[in-house]
């Protein structure tokens, strides 16, 4: 089998394996590193939160964004803000943090693979892992909205507010950040997903689940640019937080459909 070895690698023709090498020749202890996907969801989760943070907080000064507030009399204070970037950071620190240092005496070193996926790989398997997380939170969501217990417990802290924003899409509690994270580690080893097409899905879902609590509907946003109304965003969102026996499902709308959950966004109350 000596032959192999000088024979072209068969993915060396694909287009992600430049960087796929970049980043297993250069970057190999960060990327093999257990502290990695989380260190890449949290700090997704601080880079698309921040944009939307400073547009909240100049509010009217920004006329171009602020005509698509969709609850206008309801804006977060500096304290709201600081509340659920605290809690997320809490959370972090003391639960996820340790969760990842026991787990790498417990479950073995993933191996990186040499190939890079194709990019018709990284697309098709990020929809599936997608559309298995967004049943498995609809279930999860429908549940702890029925179950009163469950609902105060659990779910409870991320309805603390009436119109989301930005930093609370990861208000949440221990056991929901722990089903959110068990999800998004073990779905993609279940589909047999490349490490790459992981972590795009990770920063990509990551936007989408701060896009959900921007407050905004903003007209280039994903619900706009995928037809059909595939995806709920920021519209739908926000209304399960208005009215929460509504809009269940995180990503895409089509459970809510078959179901009869979806409730479309109220008109605006700007111009009455
Ligand atoms: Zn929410
Ligand atoms: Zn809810």
């Amino acid at each position: 089998m000596k032959l192999f070895h000088i024979l072209p690698n068969k993915s060396s023709g694909r287009l992600l394996q430049p960087f796929w090498d970049y980043l297993r020749l250069r970057h190999l202890p960060l990327i093999s590193s257990p502290f990695f996907p989380v260190l890449l969801a949290f700090s997704s989760y601080l880079f698309f939160s921040i944009p939307f943070a400073v547009l909240d907080l100049l509010g009217e000064r920004v006329p171009l964004f602020n005509q698509y507030k969709i609850q206008p009399d309801r804006r977060p204070t500096v304290a709201m803000m600081t509340k659920s970037f605290m809690t997320a950071m809490y959370n972090h620190i003391f639960f996820v943090l340790p969760t990842v240092i026991i787990s790498m005496y417990i479950l073995p070193t993933p191996i990186l693979p040499q190939g890079a996926p194709t990019l018709y790989e990284v697309i098709i398997d990020g929809l599936a892992i997608l559309l298995l997380f967004d049943t498995q939170y609809y279930i999860w969501h429908f549940i702890h909205h029925k179950h009163s217990q469950l609902y105060r417990w659990i779910h409870a802290i991320h309805h603390e507010y009436m119109a989301p924003f930005s930093w609370s899409t990861e208000q949440l509690s221990i056991p929901e950040l722990m089903t959110v994270g068990l999800w998004s580690n073990q779905d993609p080893l279940l589909l047999k997903c490349h490490p790459v097409t992981t972590w795009c899905i990770t920063v990509f879902s990551i936007w989408m689940s701060v896009e959900d609590h921007i407050g905004y509907d903003l007209p280039w946003t994903l619900n706009h640019l995928v037809p059909f109304g595939l995806l709920g965003g920021a519209p739908a969102h926000d209304m399960h937080h208005q009215k929460p026996n509504s809009n269940y499902a995180p990503f895409f709308s089509h459970w809510d459909r078959i179901f009869g959950t979806a409730v479309p966004q109220k008109k605006k109350t700007l111009r009455r």
